[in-house]
């Protein structure tokens, strides 16, 4: 099949309104009144991100919900998506298939449907390029730049998980049993990004990222473009159990830095404790410090960098 025909009969039942189908050269955004459009694009690599042998449907909810936890963390409400497919030529039907249903099921279950994209053929890895649409009342994004001092820090979720998984997959010797080993895995494969509360972070969240290279080295971005400190109680971060079990007394140590969460992590003023957890607060000066005990800790790196 060449890539027309995979474009018909895989994404096609997948346009949305706008997108003609795909057969168009182009589609076409009607803007809101009174609303923003939010673009991100996040990519994820075979090898990097997800591995070659994970089921096509995980592969394809996780090119998507890297890209919706960002929408989550600036309030926005997903919408729409491209896709560009880098596809390795030996890539079979039931693959396709598979992706597909998954790219089928996480729109159904957020609310969004596909533009368009690109399908091109490769000799190397697999990689899955997303950009992601959504929308926010006039004024309403979030960004990383408003954290006050004097503001808490809140993360959705619980982190680290991810980072687990990925553990176990590396060989890491551990005495889960096979329900825990599954759901730290099924959060490597596939984020749960907290779309539930886009909203309400619009109202209440003074500045917001997603936790995606880790928690450490996300906050630092707020703390860089805010011009503050941020002082993370490490034994406030909120960790499952299986993670617990896992990975014992290191355990916030290497969640914290661990990546691949795409929860949100956000300051806004005391009291919000509840749908969120606290995990510390917005001091004056530069950086990122967590502290165990009551004392700073050394960290041997705040998160994942590529290069
Ligand atoms: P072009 O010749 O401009 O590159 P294409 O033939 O690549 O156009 O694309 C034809 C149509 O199919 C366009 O609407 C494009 O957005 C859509 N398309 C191509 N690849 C994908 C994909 N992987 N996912 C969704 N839409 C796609
Ligand atoms: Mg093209």
């Amino acid at each position: 099949m060449d890539e027309f025909g995979i474009i018909a009969k895989y994404f096609a039942p997948l346009a949305g309104e706008g997108a003609f189908g795909l057969t168009d050269d182009a589609a076409l955004l009607k803007s809101r009144p009174g609303q923003e459009l939010v673009i991100t694009t996040d990519s994820i690599a075979e090898g990097v991100d997800f591995f070659g042998f994970d089921p096509p449907h995980t592969i394809a909810q996780k090119a998507l919900r890297v890209n919706l936890s960002d929408l989550a963390a600036k309030g926005a409400e997903p919408a729409f998506y491209l896709l560009n497919l880098t596809l390795p030529a030996t890539v079979t039907p039931d693959w396709l298939a598979g992706f597909a249903d998954g790219l089928a099921r996480d729109q159904k279950q957020f609310g969004i449907s596909l533009l368009g994209g690109d399908t091109s053929a490769t000799d190397g890895p697999l990689s899955v390029a997303v950009t992601a649409f959504g929308f926010v009342p006039e004024g309403g994004m979030v960004k990383r730049s408003g954290a006050r001092i004097g503001d808490d820090v809140y993360v959705t979720g619980s982190i680290g998980d991810s980072g687990g998984g990925l553990a176990i997959f590396r060989r890491e010797i551990h005495t889960l049993g096979d329900d825990e080993r599954d759901a730290l895995i099924a959060r490597y494969r596939v984020p749960e990004p907290p779309l539930e509360f886009s909203a309400l972070l619009r109202d209440i969240a003074h500045a917001s990222v997603d936790v995606s290279d880790g928690l450490i080295a996300d906050l630092g971005h707020i703390a860089r473009a805010s011009s503050v400190r941020i002082v993370v109680e490490g034994e406030s971060v909120p960790l499952s159990p299986p993670l617990l079990k896992l990975w014992g007394e290191s355990a916030v140590k290497r969640a914290v830095t661990a990546g691949d969460d795409y929860q949100v992590a956000f300051t806004g003023p005391p009291g919000l404790e509840g749908s969120f957890t606290r995990i510390g607060q917005v001091v004056a000066g530069e950086g990122v410090a967590m502290t165990l005990k009551g004392g700073e800790i050394q960290l041997p790196k705040a998160g994942y960098r590529h290069f």
